[in-house]
């Protein structure tokens, strides 16, 4: 058995009594659980299992099964903030998604917290700035999945670049693309100087405070693409597309 904090990913009854349940924990990474009796009136788990809350879970772990146990649940922190505007709640459903696909391994945590940071600026937002803190959010995940773009550096000659050079941005080549290498990658985005600013801004686990609207909306469209290149393995991300879809 182990005890690790864990945040509630994605839910779901089962049978008459039980839930399973999706955590994203510090300790085991993002699994699958069983929480038995957990739909009964006085049940344990009381209202812990909550979407996006944080709590302590005790898990024991079944080493040849997908689906471990959740013997205890003591909630540390309920977002409930995240369900009172669509545009938080679409928003902390594509970071959640984003861990439940990519983020199986967690070593050392990193995963969970940057989750965590990320579930809590969203919950803090007024719905204008809900955008830019998830896409922020987001990249920090990515890189926290050791999928950090390259942004200072050119991504195939590893030649430095100047803060104020105009490059291009190449999915699959892994990011920033110097002027020569650019010509080489056919279909790469023009990646203007602020822009690249507020991509190492962001992935350094900063905010950039961006609210113009196609600004956003252009960074949510890089972002999906540069996931889809990376970590996707070819099913869609559906609450990424409804997110990038939604209101502002
Ligand atoms: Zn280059």
């Amino acid at each position: 058995m182990i005890q690790t904090e864990a945040i509630v990913l994605h839910g779901f009854d089962y049978r008459e009594t039980s839930r399973i349940v999706r955590l994203a924990t510090r300790e085991a990474g993002v699994v699958s659980v069983i929480a038995r009796g957990a739909k009964r009136p006085r049940s344990r788990f009381g209202q812990g299992l909550d979407l996006f809350t944080s709590g302590i879970a005790q898990l024991t772990l079944h080493p040849a099964r997908d689906l471990h146990l959740l013997t205890a649940f003591d909630a540390t922190r309920s977002r409930p903030a995240l369900a009172e505007s669509l545009a938080r709640f679409n928003a902390a459903s594509a970071l959640g998604e984003l861990c439940m696909r990519f983020g199986p391994e967690d070593e050392g945590g990193a995963i969970h917290d940057a989750l965590a940071a990320g579930l809590d600026a969203i919950g803090s937002a007024t719905d204008p700035e809900v955008p830019e803190r998830t896409v922020a959010a987001a990249w920090r995940l990515v890189t926290e999945l050791g999928f950090a773009p390259a942004l200072e550096e050119c991504a195939s000659c590893h030649r430095a670049l100047a803060s104020d050079e105009p490059v291009r941005f190449a999915h699959r080549a892994g990011g920033a693309l110097c002027r020569l290498c650019a010509a080489l990658a056919p279909g790469a985005r023009a990646l203007p100087p602020d822009a690249r600013a507020t991509l190492i801004t962001w992935s350094r686990g900063g905010t950039a405070a961006l609210t113009d609207l196609p600004t956003v909306r252009a960074h949510q469209r890089l972002l999906r693409e540069f996931v889809e290149e990376h970590l996707a393995d070819g099913r869609a991300l559906r609450a990424w597309v409804s997110w990038e879809q939604g209101d502002p």
